[in-house]
């Protein structure tokens, strides 16, 4: 084969020999026998293929790229760089080229328009070879279709925050806001773009949050019930048909929070025990007595609410003197109010050498609260 010759077919020129391992390589290829003479490759060599323009789409609102179909958050401080990445996505360079290299000067002619200058260099046939291409680009700014569902207060769940017989706490409000937000950013983080919170907004009974998706709004309610206890319900509601005639339901997550909270002192109808200081509202409510320091739990089929009426709470305890110790299940103290010594039970988390102990005064009566301590105790232990 070495001595055979090739003739180009496009004007009968004859073909030099090639190298021998050229020829190796390249007598696998079917062109191989019909290879172009040098003059007639040149003539339609084209190295670089270039789109005459380029428009890149980006949200005003976000600066997010829309690729494809697709729209990406990129975290660009101006769009040179996006830019850039469209222009070399874009332009092709011929398969026979070798060691391509390339280079681009980005010129701004205005704030929406760059004209890329790309330089490229390459060996092809044993011969280097060179182009500049210019593609101009523009930056087209739009609206991307989570800002714009934002714009539009679209929402596919409603999370609403609710207390049975009272108004959830300023710490219920605040820390459902928090999970809301906490929710949406690790989706985010996830590369949901589809994840944002609509709205929220205080309502006379609590808290109403519009998210974006379901699954978004069942997280959030099932979240703050692990923190706070309390139950969940959803239901769903049919908003509108979309494009394809398929129906589109709003699903409605109803958070109801126990009634009683830990720090809550309470009452309970049931027994004659005495108060109850509740430390957590999650399963069944659970407290300590406040007559003995024993601890308290309600029956399963009373869970988080059973019948009792609430006295006060923690905070509300005053601090008074420790006149002296009884005996083992009494105390005498001075009542905050009247300065009189009263005589009161002793629960075994009075600390018999203390000189003041918290009280709280209520309907019930004079009442021993534990201390901070003595609670991360208890709470510890149990
Ligand atoms: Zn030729
Ligand atoms: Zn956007």
């Amino acid at each position: 084969m070495s001595d055979s010759r090739a003739f180009c077919p496009r004007c009968g020129g004859q073909v030099p020999e090639r190298p021998p391992d050229d020829e190796a390589t390249g007598s696998l290829r079917p062109s191989a026998s019909v290879d172009l003479c040098r003059s007639c490759y040149f003539d339609d060599f084209e190295f670089v293929d270039a789109p005459d323009d380029l428009t890149v789409p980006v949200c005003g609102r976000c600066g997010a790229v829309k690729k494809g179909e697709r729209w990406v958050d990129v975290d660009a401080v101006d769009y040179t760089d996006v830019a850039i990445d469209a222009v070399s996505e874009a332009l092709g360079v011929h398969v026979d080229v070798e060691d391509v290299a390339w280079q681009v000067e980005p010129e701004h002619v205005d704030q929406n328009t760059i004209r890329m200058h790309c330089h490229f260099t390459g060996v092809v046939r044993d011969e280097p070879v060179s182009e500049e291409v210019v593609v101009p680009v523009t930056i087209a700014r739009g609206t991307c279709t989570r800002c714009g569902r934002i714009a539009g207060d679209y929402y596919a769940s409603l999370v609403q925050l609710r207390a049975a017989d009272r108004t959830p706490s300023a710490e219920e409000l605040a820390r459902t806001k928090e999970i809301a937000n906490e929710v949406v950013a690790d989706m985010e983080a996830t590369g949901d773009r589809n994840a944002f919170v609509t709205e929220m907004g205080e309502v006379d009974a609590g808290l109403d949050v519009k998210v974006s998706t379901t699954k978004i709004g069942k997280k959030i309610a099932y979240k703050v019930v692990e923190e706070f206890g309390g139950t969940v319900t959803d239901s769903e509601t049919l908003v509108t048909e979309d494009e394809d005639g398929n129906e589109v339901y709003r699903v409605t997550f109803a958070i109801r929070l126990p009634p009683y909270t830990p720090g809550d002192v309470v009452d309970l109808a049931d027994d004659d025990d005495g108060p109850v200081l509740v430390r957590s509202a999650r399963g069944n409510l659970k407290g300590v007595r406040l007559t003995s320091g024993g601890r308290y739990e309600a029956a399963h089929e009373d869970g988080v609410s059973p019948d009792a009426r609430k006295l006060g709470t923690q905070e509300d305890g005053v601090e008074t003197t420790l006149v002296t110790v009884e005996d083992e299940h009494a105390i005498q103290v001075l009542d905050p109010e009247t300065y009189e010594a009263k005589t009161i039970a002793r629960p075994d988390y009075v600390d018999p050498d203390a000189e003041t102990v918290r009280v709280l005064k209520s309907r019930a009566g004079l009442h021993v609260l534990p201390d901070q301590q003595t609670d991360e105790r208890a709470s510890d232990g149990g």
